[in-house]
């Protein structure tokens, strides 16, 4: 049963339907794009939008802890998925406390503000930047990945003070850049010793489940050599000098790959209640610079997902090795693979109190049993999890087009999820309902 303040909040904000809105149309038109080498991004729309959230931070009573990640400072250890070169300037990270005089348990509540390029404009219905708001949906890169989360979290906050409740616990917001690309922004919130009973990231989750595992990553590349020759002329035998082609030999390494997964597929040790077993995939193939002429050189880049927090590195290694040995020329020119950067993943355990709240306020909201569920991919709760040993779920929207054309949240879907966050926050932080 909602209590009367609890009936208040959500009466609040579905007044506020139109205010709920017109904050996230405001944050889809920054192109906060996640950072990676070979994306020319421009970062004054990451001041941008950091220096409008530290003002809607600062009016809700909040202290600021503004910085930039400097990735050469961060402790880098086996799964962390530092990238020490990597540069994460002008993209700060936003962090706004608020100490309660109260000792109720406190909250961190988390999301990202970069986002994925949006892809090609033309295969998009609406401006990917534009907010666009048809069919009762807000349409833009971000909706709901995440910046529709983060509207829910600021909002939520801001309708509890709004019907007048004081705060008995602390709580934390966290706004962070690179967590579709490497997670270093959380891990800086982690390792300059923000910590919390507590954590919710308002990821897609699509609204029945409660996110409580992941998988963790591990990318990397490997190149197979050839060696060059007209393409035209007959070659003799490589032992004699003859050219041999790089992209034949890569074929072998990429049927190994696919070998592997189906081997992990069938193995005990694979298996979990809330995961897909551990992948491997072959994403990027580059090789040849000319049209008559055999290849020298295959650079094959891998997504490689595991379970838990045991790199599957050495199994890679080996399999591409025992294959490479079976070709002779691959055994005198064996294949050099570079594992990238790695993350482990996470899981929280059931039996959290924090998943225990969820739960009752989605059955008593809208009278719906949360479902426990695990993604194959990661998201910044590995670090809270692991680093800061801070259980963290994630309940949100639907993933509709995350990470594809014509990204959009249902208005509907946005709202409760501000209604889910401003329960989960009363619950936890408040002691009289
Ligand atoms: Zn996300």
């Amino acid at each position: 049963m909602l209590s009367e303040k609890e009936k208040k909040v959500v009466r609040e904000i579905d007044e506020s339907r139109e205010e709920i809105v017109e904050l996230l149309r405001d944050f889809i038109g920054y192109k906060t794009i996640s950072p990676r080498p070979q994306l020319d991004i421009d970062r004054s729309e990451h001041r941008d939008f950091t220096a409008l959230a530290c003002e809607i931070l600062e009016e809700l009573g909040f202290e600021l802890d503004v910085w930039e990640v400097d990735p050469q400072k961060l402790e880098n250890f086996p799964g962390s998925g530092v990238e020490p070169d990597k540069d994460l300037s002008d993209m700060p990270v936003v962090v706004g406390t608020r100490e309660s005089s109260g000792d109720a348990k406190s909250l961190i509540l988390n999301g990202h503000y970069d986002v994925v390029p949006a892809g090609k404009r033309k295969n998009w219905n609406h401006d990917p930047y534009g907010g666009e708001v048809v069919d009762d949906k807000v349409f833009g890169r971000g909706a709901c990945d995440m910046k529709g989360g983060i509207v829910a979290m600021l909002k939520a906050i801001e309708f509890v003070e709004r019907v007048g409740i004081d705060f008995d616990g602390d709580l934390t917001v966290e706004l962070v850049p690179d967590e579709e690309s490497g997670s270093m922004g959380t891990l800086s919130c982690c390792q300059r010793g923000y910590e919390a009973d507590a954590a919710i990231i308002p990821e897609p989750t699509d609204m029945e489940n409660i996110l409580l595992a992941m998988r963790g990553n591990q990318c990397g590349s490997i190149t197979v050599f050839g060696r060059a020759g007209h393409a035209d002329n007959p070659q003799p035998h490589w032992r004699s000098g003859g050219a041999v082609n790089a992209i034949t030999k890569s074929a072998k390494i990429i049927d190994c790959l696919k070998e592997l997964e189906e081997d992990w597929r069938d193995r005990p040790d694979k298996k979990h209640r809330l995961l897909p077993s551990d992948t491997i995939v072959p994403t990027i193939i580059e090789g040849g610079d000319w049209l008559i002429k055999y290849p020298e050189e295959v650079e094959i880049e891998f997504d490689a997902n595991f379970i838990g927090t045991e790199n599957p590195r050495e199994e890679i290694e080996e399999k591409v090795m025992t294959v490479a040995e079976t070709d002779p020329w691959m055994k005198e020119n064996p294949p050099e693979i570079e594992f990238y950067p790695w993350l482990y993943g996470a899981e929280v355990s059931e039996d959290e109190e924090l998943v225990k709240t969820a739960k009752s306020v989605i059955r008593e909201l809208f009278d719906t049993e949360l479902k426990p569920t695990g993604t194959g991919s990661l998201t910044d709760a590995i670090h809270l999890i692991n680093y800061s040993e801070i259980p963290t779920i994630s309940v949100g929207p639907s993933h509709t087009g995350a990470h594809e054309t014509n990204e959009y949240i249902e208005i509907e879907e946005l709202i409760k999820t501000t209604k889910i966050l401003a329960l989960m926050v009363l619950r936890w932080c408040v002691f009289s309902q």
